[in-house]
């Protein structure tokens, strides 16, 4: 936007030439930034609230050139201090003219930072910017086939070529979306209203999900949201003497006892590479209990309702998750570590971790895409 004569405003948009030209900006600004990444402590140095008292509390009415918004053209000005602020001769303050630069750097912990040691790696690439500035661009909708059919189809293709990268069963299919944690969501409501529609609504009080203590929040965040009750999410306890790997003997334990009682096994999550341990749940072990050992316990219980409702002797849902650690098992060497895939009913993975590949993007495959949308 610019002012006009008299004073109103002009609400003609950047076009494309002046995007060629911002954008060569914004790029450099990006280089520069990479440049002397290293130059900035890791961790952000502010106090909560901080940019609350460095940026106005109202939009603004009219805009600013980006070189401004990013670190302010200052070389052309000449600058005097007013108290602790560098006016420049424009009539502005300097911290008013350089937000990016100013306000925002120092508010970001630098997770790209080669002395990033913290969480999880969340590597980033230039190939991955890129990649989002070309998305970005040309503002891609793929929420159905023929929003973008391309979307859809190089989603189908580039999940194709990982499943085969990583050599996973070639049952189902994959999809993209935005994070982990949403696709525990998702496949959690799969396997609730897989169940409920054979047993009725009503039996919502007695599914049970199973995970470890050392199981992602999303696991507990998605229970709570697909309405599994707080008593029925199972997460036993695990220690050093097991790598913190979740024990079958416990999980198979539970069951039955969770059987006994008349509620009715729903979700089984292992993970491949914990959060904070790296752990890695023995999952072909586990992957059995879900499906096989299950039945068992069901026929030894009589519950037969519930042994119906599972025609196809599916057990409960077996859920990997992957989001950490599964990027390493495209190596040959590592690939062992998954070996017992084939139970999983879905498993997902977070190219955002491990891979070069740029906030935000989850993968996940399952077996019978079928459920999926209901
Ligand atoms: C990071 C992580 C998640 C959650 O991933 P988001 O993509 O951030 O939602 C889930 N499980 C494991 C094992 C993780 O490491």
């Amino acid at each position: 936007m610019m002012r006009t004569r008299e004073g109103g405003m002009d609400l003609k948009p950047m076009d494309a030439e002046q995007l060629r030209e911002s954008a060569h900006k914004m790029v450099g600004f990006i280089a520069d930034y990479y440049q002397t990444i290293e130059s900035f402590s890791v961790l952000g140095q502010v106090r909560p609230e901080y940019l609350h008292q460095l940026l106005p509390d109202s939009a603004p009415n009219h805009s600013e050139p980006l070189q401004d918004v990013l670190n302010g053209d200052v070389s052309q000005l000449s600058f005097h201090f007013i108290g602790t602020r560098i006016h420049v001769l424009n009539g502005q303050f300097l911290d008013e003219i350089a937000d990016v630069d100013t306000k925002i750097l120092p508010g970001v912990t630098h997770w790209q930072s080669p002395n990033y040691i913290a969480y999880f790696p969340f590597y980033g690439s230039f190939a991955g910017s890129l990649g989002q500035m070309l998305s970005a661009g040309i503002n891609i909708v793929g929420f159905s086939w023929v929003t973008s059919p391309a979307a859809t189809e190089l989603e189908t293709i580039v999940t194709d070529s990982l499943a085969k990268l990583l050599k996973l069963p070639r049952q189902g299919g994959g999809v993209m979306q935005g994070t982990a944690s949403e696709f525990v969501l998702t496949v959690q409501l799969a396997a609730r209203d897989k169940v409920l529609k054979k047993v009725g609504k009503s039996a919502l009080g007695k599914l049970v999900v199973y995970s470890s203590d050392q199981t992602h929040a999303c696991i507990q965040k998605a229970s709570q949201i697909a309405g599994i009750h707080a008593e029925n999410c199972r997460a036993p306890k695990t220690d050093s003497s097991t790598n913190f790997d979740l024990s079958p003997r416990a999980v198979s334990d539970a069951i039955s006892q969770d059987t006994a009682s008349g509620r009715i096994p729903l979700f089984l999550c292992a993970t491949v590479g914990t959060t904070s341990s790296t752990g890695v749940d023995p999952f072909a072990s586990l992957g059995k209990i879900a499906k096989l050992i299950f039945l068992l316990v069901l026929i030894s219980t009589k519950l037969f309702s519930y042994i119906s409702a599972t025609p196809e002797g599916n057990g409960m849902w077996f859920h990997v998750d992957a989001a950490y650690a599964e990027s390493a098992y495209i190596c040959p060497e590592y690939r062992h570590y998954i070996d017992g895939v084939e139970e999983a009913d879905s498993f997902d993975l977070d190219p955002h971790k491990w891979f070069p590949t740029n906030f935000d993007c989850a993968v996940l495959w399952v077996k019978e895409p079928i459920y999926l949308p209901h």
